[in-house]
Protein backbone atom coordinates (compact mmCIF):
# COMPACT_ATOMS: atom_id res chain seq x y z
CA UNK A 1 0.00 0.00 0.00
CA UNK A 2 2.88 2.38 0.76
CA UNK A 3 3.62 2.91 -2.73
CA UNK A 4 -0.08 4.20 -3.55
CA UNK A 5 -0.41 6.73 -0.85
CA UNK A 6 2.96 7.91 -1.29
CA UNK A 7 4.75 10.19 -4.35
CA UNK A 8 7.77 8.66 -6.18
CA UNK A 9 11.27 10.09 -5.42
CA UNK A 10 12.07 13.58 -6.21
CA UNK A 11 8.76 14.54 -6.85
CA UNK A 12 6.64 16.51 -4.52
CA UNK A 13 2.92 18.37 -4.49
CA UNK A 14 2.49 21.71 -4.38
CA UNK A 15 -1.03 21.84 -1.85
CA UNK A 16 -3.17 24.79 -1.41
CA UNK A 17 -1.42 27.44 0.84
CA UNK A 18 1.19 27.05 -1.55
CA UNK A 19 -0.23 26.50 -4.83
CA UNK A 20 -1.77 30.06 -4.71
CA UNK A 21 2.39 31.42 -4.32
CA UNK A 22 3.24 29.39 -7.24
CA UNK A 23 0.21 31.10 -9.12
CA UNK A 24 1.48 34.53 -7.82
CA UNK A 25 4.94 34.27 -9.18
CA UNK A 26 4.08 32.50 -12.25
CA UNK A 27 1.47 35.45 -13.22
CA UNK A 28 4.34 37.78 -12.43
CA UNK A 29 6.80 35.86 -14.35
CA UNK A 30 3.95 35.73 -17.34
CA UNK A 31 3.11 39.40 -16.87
CA UNK A 32 6.50 40.86 -17.26
CA UNK A 33 7.74 38.60 -20.03
CA UNK A 34 4.33 40.20 -21.98
CA UNK A 35 5.08 43.59 -21.14
CA UNK A 36 8.14 42.51 -23.51
CA UNK A 37 6.28 41.01 -26.20
CA UNK A 38 6.75 37.34 -25.56
CA UNK A 39 3.55 34.82 -25.57
CA UNK A 40 3.00 31.53 -23.71
CA UNK A 41 3.65 27.98 -25.66
CA UNK A 42 2.65 25.02 -24.03
CA UNK A 43 4.50 21.93 -25.38
CA UNK A 44 4.31 17.98 -24.51
CA UNK A 45 5.85 16.97 -21.75
CA UNK A 46 7.95 13.82 -23.17
CA UNK A 47 9.41 14.38 -27.21
CA UNK A 48 11.17 11.86 -29.20
CA UNK A 49 14.30 11.22 -27.55
CA UNK A 50 16.21 12.07 -30.50
CA UNK A 51 15.58 15.72 -30.09
CA UNK A 52 17.12 15.86 -26.74
CA UNK A 53 20.06 13.95 -28.18
CA UNK A 54 20.68 16.51 -30.82
CA UNK A 55 20.62 19.63 -28.42
CA UNK A 56 21.36 18.94 -24.91
CA UNK A 57 24.20 17.06 -26.69
CA UNK A 58 25.05 13.19 -26.04
CA UNK A 59 28.46 14.26 -24.15
CA UNK A 60 26.30 16.09 -21.45
CA UNK A 61 25.84 14.85 -18.14
CA UNK A 62 22.49 15.16 -18.28
CA UNK A 63 21.88 12.75 -21.14
CA UNK A 64 24.87 10.19 -19.83
CA UNK A 65 23.16 9.74 -16.58
CA UNK A 66 19.80 11.80 -16.22
CA UNK A 67 17.09 11.44 -19.31
CA UNK A 68 13.93 9.79 -18.22
CA UNK A 69 14.03 7.72 -21.28
CA UNK A 70 12.03 5.05 -22.31
CA UNK A 71 10.15 2.73 -25.06
CA UNK A 72 6.60 3.19 -25.33
CA UNK A 73 3.71 0.63 -26.33
CA UNK A 74 5.10 1.23 -30.49
CA UNK A 75 8.42 0.42 -29.73
CA UNK A 76 9.37 4.61 -30.16
CA UNK A 77 12.19 6.02 -27.77
CA UNK A 78 10.13 8.75 -25.82
CA UNK A 79 12.23 11.21 -23.25
CA UNK A 80 10.65 12.96 -20.67
CA UNK A 81 11.89 16.90 -21.38
CA UNK A 82 15.15 17.51 -19.35
CA UNK A 83 14.36 20.81 -20.51
CA UNK A 84 12.59 23.53 -22.29
CA UNK A 85 14.30 24.78 -24.83
CA UNK A 86 14.56 22.05 -27.64
CA UNK A 87 10.69 21.62 -27.42
CA UNK A 88 10.53 25.27 -28.04
CA UNK A 89 12.23 24.87 -30.89
CA UNK A 90 11.17 22.04 -32.33
CA UNK A 91 7.45 23.90 -31.69
CA UNK A 92 8.34 26.64 -33.49
CA UNK A 93 9.79 24.82 -36.36
CA UNK A 94 6.91 22.58 -36.42
CA UNK A 95 4.31 25.02 -36.68
CA UNK A 96 5.94 27.13 -39.11
CA UNK A 97 6.40 30.31 -36.62
CA UNK A 98 9.35 32.01 -38.90
CA UNK A 99 6.65 32.85 -41.67
CA UNK A 100 5.16 35.67 -39.61
CA UNK A 101 8.33 37.09 -39.30
CA UNK A 102 11.04 37.78 -36.79
CA UNK A 103 12.08 37.96 -33.53
CA UNK A 104 9.84 35.17 -32.01
CA UNK A 105 9.35 35.66 -28.35
CA UNK A 106 8.54 32.37 -26.50
CA UNK A 107 7.69 32.00 -22.67
CA UNK A 108 6.53 29.06 -21.02
CA UNK A 109 6.15 27.58 -17.34
CA UNK A 110 6.72 23.61 -17.47
CA UNK A 111 7.86 20.94 -15.72
CA UNK A 112 11.30 19.26 -16.32
CA UNK A 113 11.61 15.68 -15.82
CA UNK A 114 15.85 14.59 -14.42
CA UNK A 115 16.85 11.60 -12.70
CA UNK A 116 18.82 12.96 -9.90
CA UNK A 117 20.47 11.20 -7.67
CA UNK A 118 18.21 10.64 -4.60
CA UNK A 119 21.09 10.65 -1.73
CA UNK A 120 21.05 14.04 -3.14
CA UNK A 121 17.78 15.30 -2.39
CA UNK A 122 17.05 16.75 -5.48
CA UNK A 123 14.21 16.73 -7.49
CA UNK A 124 13.11 14.33 -10.68
CA UNK A 125 10.56 16.72 -11.44
CA UNK A 126 11.60 20.30 -11.81
CA UNK A 127 9.63 23.36 -12.36
CA UNK A 128 10.98 26.23 -14.76
CA UNK A 129 9.71 29.22 -16.32
CA UNK A 130 11.56 29.96 -18.89
CA UNK A 131 11.69 32.48 -22.38
CA UNK A 132 13.13 31.96 -26.05
CA UNK A 133 13.84 34.52 -28.50
CA UNK A 134 14.11 33.48 -32.25
CA UNK A 135 15.77 35.55 -34.89
CA UNK A 136 17.53 37.98 -33.67
CA UNK A 137 21.29 38.76 -33.72
CA UNK A 138 21.68 42.18 -31.94
CA UNK A 139 23.07 42.71 -28.93
CA UNK A 140 19.98 44.97 -27.96
CA UNK A 141 18.41 41.09 -27.95
CA UNK A 142 20.86 40.01 -25.22
CA UNK A 143 20.02 42.86 -22.88
CA UNK A 144 16.44 43.12 -23.26
CA UNK A 145 16.40 39.31 -22.10
CA UNK A 146 18.71 39.67 -19.30
CA UNK A 147 16.96 43.18 -18.08
CA UNK A 148 13.68 41.02 -18.21
CA UNK A 149 15.11 38.55 -15.75
CA UNK A 150 16.78 40.89 -13.52
CA UNK A 151 12.88 42.86 -13.54
CA UNK A 152 10.96 39.36 -12.72
CA UNK A 153 13.59 39.57 -9.33
CA UNK A 154 12.81 42.76 -9.01
CA UNK A 155 9.04 42.67 -8.93
CA UNK A 156 9.18 39.58 -6.80
CA UNK A 157 11.60 41.76 -3.96
CA UNK A 158 14.59 39.77 -4.77
CA UNK A 159 16.86 42.52 -6.14
CA UNK A 160 18.79 42.92 -3.90
CA UNK A 161 19.70 39.01 -3.09
CA UNK A 162 20.23 38.33 -6.65
CA UNK A 163 23.06 39.21 -8.68
CA UNK A 164 24.02 38.93 -12.73
CA UNK A 165 27.54 37.32 -13.91
CA UNK A 166 27.69 37.41 -17.62
CA UNK A 167 30.48 35.87 -20.21
CA UNK A 168 31.02 35.61 -24.00
CA UNK A 169 31.75 32.62 -25.32
CA UNK A 170 32.55 33.25 -28.61
CA UNK A 171 31.48 31.68 -31.73
CA UNK A 172 32.72 28.60 -32.92
CA UNK A 173 35.60 29.79 -35.21
CA UNK A 174 37.41 31.78 -31.97
CA UNK A 175 36.65 28.87 -29.73
CA UNK A 176 38.29 26.43 -31.93
CA UNK A 177 41.48 28.65 -31.28
CA UNK A 178 40.69 28.29 -27.54
CA UNK A 179 39.39 24.52 -27.38
CA UNK A 180 43.53 24.54 -28.23
CA UNK A 181 44.82 26.55 -25.25
CA UNK A 182 42.68 24.51 -22.78
CA UNK A 183 43.74 21.42 -24.38
CA UNK A 184 47.45 22.62 -23.67
CA UNK A 185 46.90 24.03 -20.70
CA UNK A 186 44.62 21.15 -18.55
CA UNK A 187 47.39 18.34 -21.04
CA UNK A 188 50.45 19.71 -18.03
CA UNK A 189 47.82 19.15 -15.32
CA UNK A 190 46.27 15.44 -16.48
CA UNK A 191 46.88 13.97 -13.34
CA UNK A 192 45.35 16.16 -11.60
CA UNK A 193 42.11 16.47 -12.96
CA UNK A 194 39.00 14.65 -12.14
CA UNK A 195 38.17 11.21 -13.99
CA UNK A 196 35.01 13.20 -15.63
CA UNK A 197 37.03 15.67 -16.60
CA UNK A 198 40.07 13.40 -18.23
CA UNK A 199 37.54 12.16 -20.21
CA UNK A 200 36.36 15.72 -21.30
CA UNK A 201 40.01 16.86 -22.15
CA UNK A 202 39.38 15.26 -25.50
CA UNK A 203 36.05 15.78 -25.93
CA UNK A 204 34.96 18.93 -24.90
CA UNK A 205 37.77 20.74 -22.72
CA UNK A 206 35.29 23.48 -21.55
CA UNK A 207 33.26 21.58 -19.50
CA UNK A 208 36.28 21.01 -17.19
CA UNK A 209 35.87 24.64 -16.13
CA UNK A 210 32.45 23.77 -15.00
CA UNK A 211 33.92 20.72 -12.87
CA UNK A 212 32.42 21.22 -9.14
CA UNK A 213 35.66 18.86 -8.02
CA UNK A 214 37.69 21.43 -5.82
CA UNK A 215 41.00 20.56 -7.39
CA UNK A 216 39.80 20.79 -11.60
CA UNK A 217 37.89 24.25 -9.90
CA UNK A 218 41.55 25.53 -8.80
CA UNK A 219 42.82 24.36 -11.42
CA UNK A 220 40.23 26.08 -13.86
CA UNK A 221 41.10 29.81 -12.01
CA UNK A 222 44.11 29.65 -13.95
CA UNK A 223 43.42 28.39 -17.30
CA UNK A 224 43.26 30.75 -20.52
CA UNK A 225 40.02 32.48 -20.18
CA UNK A 226 37.92 32.99 -23.31
CA UNK A 227 37.32 36.59 -23.35
CA UNK A 228 41.07 36.74 -24.65
CA UNK A 229 40.50 34.30 -27.25
CA UNK A 230 37.45 36.17 -29.03
CA UNK A 231 37.27 37.17 -32.54
CA UNK A 232 36.07 40.60 -33.82
CA UNK A 233 32.82 40.07 -34.05
CA UNK A 234 32.53 38.61 -30.97
CA UNK A 235 34.20 40.94 -28.69
CA UNK A 236 32.31 43.58 -30.13
CA UNK A 237 28.91 42.15 -30.02
CA UNK A 238 30.46 41.56 -25.79
CA UNK A 239 31.13 45.18 -25.72
CA UNK A 240 27.90 46.07 -26.89
CA UNK A 241 25.66 44.14 -24.41
CA UNK A 242 27.80 45.28 -21.61
CA UNK A 243 27.67 48.75 -22.48
CA UNK A 244 23.77 48.61 -22.83
CA UNK A 245 23.20 46.83 -19.73
CA UNK A 246 25.70 49.61 -18.42
CA UNK A 247 23.43 51.93 -19.64
CA UNK A 248 19.90 50.91 -18.10
CA UNK A 249 21.26 50.97 -14.67
CA UNK A 250 22.17 46.64 -14.56
CA UNK A 251 25.13 46.01 -12.43
CA UNK A 252 27.10 43.21 -13.51
CA UNK A 253 30.21 40.85 -13.18
CA UNK A 254 32.30 39.16 -15.78
CA UNK A 255 32.68 35.59 -14.71
CA UNK A 256 35.26 33.73 -17.10
CA UNK A 257 34.30 30.68 -16.00
CA UNK A 258 30.84 30.79 -16.81
CA UNK A 259 30.49 28.64 -19.82
CA UNK A 260 28.32 25.97 -21.72
CA UNK A 261 30.11 23.31 -22.98
CA UNK A 262 27.61 22.56 -25.91
CA UNK A 263 28.79 23.63 -29.83
CA UNK A 264 25.52 25.57 -30.42
CA UNK A 265 26.12 27.87 -27.76
CA UNK A 266 27.43 31.29 -29.04
CA UNK A 267 28.52 34.80 -27.82
CA UNK A 268 26.48 35.87 -24.40
CA UNK A 269 26.03 33.36 -21.37
CA UNK A 270 24.78 34.47 -18.29
CA UNK A 271 23.85 33.08 -14.63
CA UNK A 272 21.78 34.58 -11.83
CA UNK A 273 23.90 33.53 -8.31
CA UNK A 274 22.77 34.86 -5.28
CA UNK A 275 25.06 34.84 -2.87
CA UNK A 276 22.47 35.27 -0.07
CA UNK A 277 21.23 31.74 -0.70
CA UNK A 278 24.39 30.09 -2.05
CA UNK A 279 22.38 29.08 -5.02
CA UNK A 280 21.37 30.15 -8.88
CA UNK A 281 18.44 31.04 -9.91
CA UNK A 282 18.26 30.55 -13.44
CA UNK A 283 20.63 31.53 -16.18
CA UNK A 284 20.78 31.40 -20.28
CA UNK A 285 22.10 32.86 -22.94
CA UNK A 286 22.95 32.81 -27.00
CA UNK A 287 22.24 29.29 -28.95
CA UNK A 288 22.95 30.75 -31.94
CA UNK A 289 23.77 27.09 -33.61
CA UNK A 290 21.14 25.18 -32.31
CA UNK A 291 18.08 26.15 -34.12
CA UNK A 292 20.25 24.42 -37.12
CA UNK A 293 21.35 21.76 -34.92
CA UNK A 294 17.47 20.76 -35.12
CA UNK A 295 16.74 20.95 -38.67
CA UNK A 296 15.53 24.34 -38.92
CA UNK A 297 17.68 27.39 -40.97
CA UNK A 298 20.51 29.21 -39.33
CA UNK A 299 18.34 31.05 -36.65
CA UNK A 300 19.67 33.38 -34.20
CA UNK A 301 18.75 32.37 -30.85
CA UNK A 302 18.70 33.06 -27.27
CA UNK A 303 16.90 32.70 -23.94
CA UNK A 304 17.10 31.80 -20.21
CA UNK A 305 15.32 29.37 -17.54
CA UNK A 306 14.44 30.29 -13.99
CA UNK A 307 14.24 27.66 -11.38
CA UNK A 308 11.07 27.76 -10.12
CA UNK A 309 12.07 25.77 -7.18
CA UNK A 310 14.85 27.49 -6.25
CA UNK A 311 13.20 30.61 -6.40
CA UNK A 312 9.94 29.70 -4.40
CA UNK A 313 12.44 28.67 -2.04
CA UNK A 314 14.46 31.89 -1.95
CA UNK A 315 11.26 33.90 -1.57
CA UNK A 316 10.43 31.47 1.79
CA UNK A 317 14.29 32.10 3.18
CA UNK A 318 13.41 35.58 2.32
CA UNK A 319 10.57 36.13 4.90
CA UNK A 320 8.46 37.63 1.50
CA UNK A 321 5.05 38.31 2.37
CA UNK A 322 2.31 36.67 0.08
CA UNK A 323 -1.12 38.71 -0.07
CA UNK A 324 -3.77 36.62 1.52
CA UNK A 325 -7.65 36.66 0.25
CA UNK A 326 -10.47 35.35 1.28
CA UNK A 327 -11.84 33.19 -1.72
CA UNK A 328 -15.33 33.08 -0.30
CA UNK A 329 -17.00 36.47 -0.39
CA UNK A 330 -20.15 35.03 0.72
CA UNK A 331 -21.58 32.08 3.21
CA UNK A 332 -25.20 31.07 3.27
CA UNK A 333 -25.90 28.93 6.18
CA UNK A 334 -29.48 27.01 6.06
CA UNK A 335 -31.63 25.22 8.47
CA UNK A 336 -34.63 22.98 6.83
CA UNK A 337 -34.55 21.53 3.37
CA UNK A 338 -36.21 24.11 1.80
CA UNK A 339 -33.61 26.80 3.11
CA UNK A 340 -31.11 24.46 1.73
CA UNK A 341 -32.63 24.53 -1.33
CA UNK A 342 -32.30 28.02 -1.68
CA UNK A 343 -29.07 28.43 -0.50
CA UNK A 344 -27.96 26.17 -2.96
CA UNK A 345 -29.59 27.97 -5.92
CA UNK A 346 -28.64 31.42 -4.58
CA UNK A 347 -24.91 30.22 -4.71
CA UNK A 348 -25.45 29.35 -8.14
CA UNK A 349 -26.80 32.63 -9.18
CA UNK A 350 -23.57 35.04 -7.08
CA UNK A 351 -21.20 32.08 -9.01
CA UNK A 352 -22.86 32.79 -12.49
CA UNK A 353 -22.01 36.77 -11.68
CA UNK A 354 -18.26 35.85 -10.78
CA UNK A 355 -19.15 36.49 -7.14
CA UNK A 356 -17.52 33.62 -5.03
CA UNK A 357 -19.98 31.98 -2.67
CA UNK A 358 -20.67 28.80 -0.83
CA UNK A 359 -23.31 27.15 1.24
CA UNK A 360 -23.41 23.58 3.10
CA UNK A 361 -22.17 20.67 1.37
CA UNK A 362 -21.66 18.32 4.41
CA UNK A 363 -25.02 18.21 6.73
CA UNK A 364 -23.55 19.67 9.13
CA UNK A 365 -26.17 21.95 12.05
CA UNK A 366 -25.68 25.62 11.66
CA UNK A 367 -23.39 26.17 14.10
CA UNK A 368 -20.59 23.85 12.53
CA UNK A 369 -21.55 25.92 9.16
CA UNK A 370 -20.78 29.34 10.86
CA UNK A 371 -17.71 27.76 12.30
CA UNK A 372 -16.90 26.66 8.47
CA UNK A 373 -17.90 29.68 6.85
CA UNK A 374 -15.46 31.71 9.82
CA UNK A 375 -12.19 29.12 8.74
CA UNK A 376 -12.61 30.13 5.09
CA UNK A 377 -12.93 33.85 5.78
CA UNK A 378 -16.39 34.76 4.36
CA UNK A 379 -17.15 38.21 4.02
CA UNK A 380 -20.55 38.00 4.57
CA UNK A 381 -22.58 35.46 5.65
CA UNK A 382 -26.89 35.14 5.77
CA UNK A 383 -28.64 32.16 7.45
CA UNK A 384 -31.81 31.21 5.67
CA UNK A 385 -34.43 29.50 7.53
CA UNK A 386 -38.21 28.92 7.66
CA UNK A 387 -38.73 32.66 8.45
CA UNK A 388 -36.15 34.42 5.50
CA UNK A 389 -37.87 31.66 3.15
CA UNK A 390 -41.56 33.17 3.98
CA UNK A 391 -40.26 36.27 3.98
CA UNK A 392 -38.75 36.53 1.17
CA UNK A 393 -36.16 38.46 3.37
CA UNK A 394 -32.84 37.46 5.31
CA UNK A 395 -29.93 39.16 7.38
CA UNK A 396 -26.69 40.03 5.74
CA UNK A 397 -24.13 40.12 8.10
CA UNK A 398 -20.60 42.12 7.75
CA UNK A 399 -18.64 39.71 9.06
CA UNK A 400 -15.63 42.28 9.51
CA UNK A 401 -17.83 44.86 11.33
CA UNK A 402 -20.82 42.79 12.74
CA UNK A 403 -22.97 45.32 10.95
CA UNK A 404 -26.32 43.66 9.93
CA UNK A 405 -28.61 44.36 7.19
CA UNK A 406 -32.15 43.13 5.44
CA UNK A 407 -31.99 41.90 2.14
CA UNK A 408 -34.84 40.33 -0.10
CA UNK A 409 -33.48 37.07 -0.97
CA UNK A 410 -35.79 37.07 -4.08
CA UNK A 411 -35.66 37.46 -7.64
CA UNK A 412 -33.60 40.80 -6.81
CA UNK A 413 -30.88 39.12 -4.33
CA UNK A 414 -28.07 39.76 -6.90
CA UNK A 415 -29.12 43.65 -7.04
CA UNK A 416 -29.29 43.76 -3.22
CA UNK A 417 -26.24 42.04 -2.65
CA UNK A 418 -23.98 43.74 -4.78
CA UNK A 419 -25.59 47.15 -3.77
CA UNK A 420 -24.55 46.61 -0.17
CA UNK A 421 -21.22 44.61 -0.28
CA UNK A 422 -18.09 45.29 -2.19
CA UNK A 423 -18.32 41.95 -3.92
CA UNK A 424 -19.22 44.48 -7.09
CA UNK A 425 -15.29 45.88 -6.93
CA UNK A 426 -14.10 42.25 -6.56
CA UNK A 427 -15.88 41.38 -10.17
CA UNK A 428 -12.71 39.90 -12.84
CA UNK A 429 -15.01 40.72 -15.46
ZN1 LIG B 1 33.90 34.64 -32.65
ZN1 LIG C 1 36.80 17.50 -12.85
Amino acid sequence: MELITKAPKGTRDIIPGESEKWTMVENVMANEAELNGFSEIRTPVFEHTELFLRSVGDTTDVVEKQMYTFEDKGGRSITLRPEGTAGAVRAMLENGMPNNGYPIKLYYKTSCYRYEKPQAGRLRELHQFGVEMFGAAEPVADAQVIMLGMSIFERLGLKDDVQLAINSIGCPTCRAEYHKALKTYFTEHKEELCETCNSRLERNPMRILDCKSPICGALAKNAPKITEYLCDDCAAHFEKVKSLLTEVGIEFTVDPGLVRGLDYYTRTVFEFPSSRFGYALGGGGRYDGLVEEIGGKPTPALGFGLGFDHIMLALKEAGTEFPTESKCDLYIASMGEAAQLKAFKLVGELHRSGVAADCDLCGRGLKAQMKYADKVGARYTIVLGDNEIESGKAELKNMKTGEKKKISIGEDFLDAYLTETTAQDDLAF
